[in-house]
């Protein structure tokens, strides 16, 4: 009975939410810019979207955050949408770091010849840089229309956040200034490093995160109109990059103990994507579902602490690891 299952499960994140709550303590709020420091460092709210229609949202889910380095995905997706994946991939790598992800010695060190993957802020910066458009605000248009057609509206830009970004820019300018000289930047550094700023600060939610999810969950197919939003083998690729590069220098671990494709950011939000996969008994959200999470006291890695706790848990107890 499905009323009695919804109600079981809410209870369920309830309580667990309750629980994690208490390991927000074991984390820091971001400090780099003052924004992120305004959090409430005990807040954790999570919300879940099912493909099987259920919907369950517990514990602080109606504040508003900005993105961060979650948008890092979506840049990759439009990128690629634009320009296409071979042309993307031809200059940013889809291979893991190990090392923070505003790290530059690995740039150096390893003489390469594009930046590691997606997901670090060098090789975001890369395809940000690919992003079609002149000025930041034609090269954001495309990641702005996509999460309008996912999320059924347009997210606003935290215009405080932005500014903050750009302000506090040193290491990614610093990142920016070699990419320039390696030659991998297609536009001009100071446009590609003002749309990159702003593509961090648009304005998300619990719930947003986990409509994002849901759609790569599915392969980029909108699941009630049958639309593909993103190209299955973009929304694929994204999913891997996910998983590999996800949750910055803790992913191989994030992999291991929970096991499904995630991409967190500095504000503590995490969006998580479980694909459906078939098995013998359908346990809830087994057939597909999107997750979003906002905890914003984060661990050394700059994940959420509860966050991970919590997807940990849930993701165990019910089985959702995709292996
Ligand atoms: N704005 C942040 C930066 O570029 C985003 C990074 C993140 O969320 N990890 O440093």
């Amino acid at each position: 009975n499905t009323e009695l299952t919804q109600e079981w499960l809410q209870n369920y994140v309830d309580d667990w939410v309750k629980f994690y709550r208490k390991h927000t303590t074991d984390g820091k709020l971001a400090s780099y810019i003052p924004q992120l420091e305004k959090a409430d460092p005990n807040a954790l709210g999570i919300v879940i979207i099912g493909n099987n229609g259920m919907t369950i949202q517990s514990g602080d889910i109606d504040t508003t955050f900005s993105i961060q380095s979650v948008s890092k995905v979506f840049a990759f997706i439009v990128a690629c949408m634009q320009r296409g994946m071979s042309y993307v991939l031809n200059r940013v790598d889809v291979e893991p770091t190990g090392e923070a992800f505003n790290s530059i010695m690995h740039l150096e060190m390893k003489k390469i010849e594009k930046p590691f993957n997606p997901l670090v802020n060098a090789g975001a910066i890369t395809v940000t840089s690919l992003l079609e458009g002149k000025t930041s605000d034609e090269k954001l248009e495309g990641i702005f229309q996509l999460f309008e057609k996912i999320l059924g509206h347009r997210p606003e830009l935290d215009i405080e956040v932005y500014e903050s970004e750009r302000e506090t820019s040193i290491r990614n300018r610093a990142i920016g200034y070699f990419l320039l000289e390696t030659g991998v930047l297609e536009s001009d550094l100071e446009i590609t490093l003002e749309t990159y700023f702003k593509q961090c600060s648009i304005e998300v939610s619990a719930e947003d995160l986990a409509r994002l999810g849901l759609i790569l969950a599915n392969d980029g197919i909108d699941r009630m109109t049958g639309e593909e939003v993103i190209p299955t083998q973009i929304a694929r690729l994204a999913k891997v990059l996910m998983l590999t590069c996800g949750m910055y220098d803790a992913s191989g671990k994030f992999a291991a103990y929970v096991g499904i494709p995630a991409k967190s950011g500095v504000s503590g939000g995490i969006m998580a994507t479980v694909p459906p996969r078939a098995r013998d008994e359908l346990l809830p959200f087994m057939d597909g579902c999107g997750i979003g999470v906002y905890g914003p006291a984060l661990d050394k890695q700059g994940n959420s602490t509860a966050g991970i706790r919590l997807l940990r848990h849930i993701a165990s107890h019910w089985d959702l690891s995709i292996f």
